[in-house]
């Protein structure tokens, strides 16, 4: 198992930085993987309080296997002792998975809570064009200034709430398997991850508040500490993950991680037999999409996404593989909860 050993989450917490990362015992020159814009919400700031660490400091652009590539050589070159992710989603995978290949401690400061990334061990980064999710490291340290994360993109809230709420279904596709197939389950993740859920689906009426986005990290970071003690995605990542990767793949412009689980989650939710329309309304109040439309794809995509999930983790039973999915069942589901037309 392994798990964060600090976590800071509050208004104006980036401060608390230094002593921060010496009560974890993290000393000499360190590398500051941050994004293009990102860079001046936070990377600069942390630049200049960890001025005693020499920190490097490396913009990346994408989640590629190349920038990953790029981050490392970097890192070695410099002769960071500890790497710091300091940006959203795709600069803390990169910085993720960089760390994890030089055997190097990482510190996630996400600047905006749009996925569970922030806290989890899984990073997904994109190989030849395909999105991959891999095994990395757990970051030993996390801080999340909300004063930060409040101030992103409305739509990256939103899709962190789709996020969180996904772990409905996914859970409940675990104990499907469990039940068919006789998969071995951690109840304790399983709880953890439906408990961090259920907070994010109360506090959708929240959004745009500080108190709402606190409780969206501290959601998010539950969700990847579930995964951690599960020792994988599993607790986090059901069908309506494997959908919204199946997404990615057919749509000619794919919407956002957690907006596209969300979406799944609806009509995953609807295909186990249980209350769909709470989630739906639930996004709906966070400002996420709901429909085909509001993600800005084709009903046809939508479809045939739920047909390609199949192929996308076969090995991951969830309740797509349970109903043997079939055009006519997915058309019907999708349209029974709206998302298409
Ligand atoms: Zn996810």
């Amino acid at each position: 198992m392994q798990l964060p050993r600090g976590v800071l989450v509050g208004e104006g917490v980036l401060e608390e930085l230094p002593e921060f990362l010496s009560r974890l015992g993290l000393r000499g020159r360190c590398l500051l993987v941050t994004g293009k814009s990102t860079r001046k919400v936070a990377g600069e700031r942390v630049e200049e309080i960890l001025e005693e660490h020499s920190p490097e400091m490396l913009t990346v652009e994408s989640a590629t296997r190349e920038e990953v590539e790029r981050v490392v050589g970097e890192a070695r070159r410099s002769g960071a002792c500890f790497l710091l992710g300091v940006g959203g989603g795709k600069v803390i995978d990169v910085a993720k998975l960089s760390a994890s290949v030089l055997g190097l401690e990482f510190i996630s400061i996400p600047t905006a809570a749009s996925h569970d990334g922030i806290a989890s061990s899984m990073a997904s980064v994109r190989s030849n064009g395909v999105a991959v999710s891999e095994n990395a490291v757990a970051p030993l340290g996390i801080v999340a200034d909300t004063s930060i994360i409040a101030s992103a993109p409305r739509r990256l809230t939103a899709s962190g709430f789709g996020d969180a709420i996904a772990k409905l279904t996914a859970t409940m596709d675990w104990e499907l398997a469990h039940r068919v197939l006789g998969e071995e389950v951690s109840e304790y993740s399983i709880a953890l991850s439906r408990m961090s859920a259920r907070i994010a689906l109360r506090s959708c009426g929240e959004a745009n508040t500080a108190a709402g986005v606190r409780r969206l990290v501290k959601a998010l970071i539950s969700c990847g500490v579930a995964m951690s003690i599960a020792g994988s995605s599993r607790p986090g990542s059901g069908a309506e993950h494997k959908f919204s990767h199946a997404l990615d793949m057919i749509a000619e412009k794919p919407a956002l991680h957690g907006e596209q689980v969300g979406v799944g989650s609806i009509i995953c939710m609807y295909l186990h037999g249980g209350e769909w329309w709470r989630i739906k309304s639930a996004l709906s109040r966070a400002g996420a999409p709901v429909c085909a439309e509001e993600l800005g794809v084709e009903s046809r995509e939508v479809v045939l996404a739920l047909l390609e999930a199949r192929r996308v983790k076969p090995e991951r039973y969830t309740i797509i593989e349970h109903v043997n999915l079939s055009r006519e069942v997915a058309e019907k589901a999708a349209r029974a909860t709206g998302v298409i037309e």
